[in-house]
């Protein structure tokens, strides 16, 4: 029997087991012009949660009692698809399966040679992307400049500190526990780190780390930590937006302070993107990410969970700070 996760039910503030509803499956039976697909590597990703939700977005809403999906990499174990053979590893948005037949849509061949697999969910991946699309095309980052990132030990995080020091900035990282603060320093190569758990004044803690004040703040989590970066903010910085997971799983509105003025007085950009918006330069983004890798020049981290029955209790993981850098469930 195959083992598959459904979605159960759409999840009122923090996601729990009982959102999630593990069933089995009649093997899938292979027909011609498909492959089948043994999953092995599954990502968990706090974007997740926006499809759980009913609400319009850039991707649809999961359906109740349908399997969910997310970037998954895969073995090709029986082949019926020109293109295909068996032995190939593939990724792609596939469902939270065991097993799983695709007509080869939306897979994408990987080397498992050249790096290892799981690493095609992260630095190589969507995460790794991410950080390198909202870095360089939105921020812009110039030699000198100080940059301040939260989230800074997960996987976004982590890799665009990194690319901002090869590009000569000076990377402050915001995380949750002193474990990741030592990692952000000792591996990823930050200049500064700050617990922003363990800080009462957020916004002192920056300025004295940032003297200079913050010219680019690459935003993955919103919120508070937000506020105190923002009112740390030099004239002309800029602030990729990429994620809010302090907001994630609120059940009412969270209103901050208003900011428009201080981004009218200090001429900020501020911008939202979707690492998707850059889709066309996927292929230039994972050239210069593996050629950063192959140098040396990139570190990463995953916490690897074991067990295609672990992958619910990882994903709600991400929202307590379980991970350092890219959280995947190993199958
Ligand atoms: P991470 O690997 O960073 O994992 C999530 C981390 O978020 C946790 O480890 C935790 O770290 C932190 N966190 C959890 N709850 C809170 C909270 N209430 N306040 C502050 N931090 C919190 O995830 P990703 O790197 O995959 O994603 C980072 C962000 O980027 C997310 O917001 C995600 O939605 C977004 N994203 C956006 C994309 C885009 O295209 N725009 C694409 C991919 C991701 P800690 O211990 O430090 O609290």
């Amino acid at each position: 029997m195959n083992k598959v996760i459904l979605f159960n039910k759409r999840p009122v503030g923090k996601p729990t087991l009982d959102d999630f509803k593990f069933v089995e499956e009649e093997q899938p039976e292979v027909a011609d012009g498909q492959v089948l697909l043994k999953t092995l590597y599954v990502s968990v990703d706090p974007y997740l949660r926006g499809r759980m939700t009913e609400a319009k977005s850039y991707i649809p809403p999961f359906e109740l009692n349908k399997p969910l999906q997310s970037a998954v990499v895969a073995e090709v174990v029986e082949s019926r698809l020109e293109g295909f053979k068996l032995g190939d590893f593939v990724t792609g948005n596939l469902d939270w399966k065991e097993f799983q037949v695709s007509n080869g849509s939306g897979l994408n061949k990987v080397d498992g040679d050249a790096a290892s697999l799981s690493a095609y969910l992260g630095i190589l991946g969507m995460t790794g992307l991410t950080a390198y699309f909202g870095l360089t095309e939105i921020a812009h980052p110039k030699s000198g400049e100080t940059v301040v990132i939260s989230g800074a030990a997960g996987a976004v995080g982590s890799v665009a500190g990194q690319i901002a020091k090869i590009l000569g900035c000076r990377v402050i990282g915001l995380a949750g526990s002193e474990e990741k603060i030592h990692l952000l320093k000792s591996k990823f190569g930050f200049d500064e780190g700050i617990n922003y758990k363990k800080t009462a004044d957020m916004k002192h803690a920056i300025a004295e780390a940032a003297p200079n004040g913050v010219d680019i703040y690459f935003d993955n989590v919103g919120g508070a930590v937000s506020d105190a970066v923002l009112a740390n903010i030099n004239k002309f910085g800029r602030v990729p937006l990429c994620g809010s997971i302090s907001n994630y799983n609120d059940t009412e509105v969270d209103l901050g302070p208003r900011i428009q003025s201080t981004l009218v007085k200090n001429s900020v950009l501020m911008q939202g993107f979707i690492v998707s918006n850059y889709s066309t330069k996927f292929k230039d983004g994972m050239a210069q990410l593996s050629k950063w890798l192959q140098e040396g020049k990139l570190e990463y981290a995953e916490t690897v969970v074991d067990g295609f029955d672990q992958i619910p209790q990882a994903f709600i993981d991400l929202f307590e700070g379980k991970n350092n850098g890219k959280m995947v469930v190993k199958i």
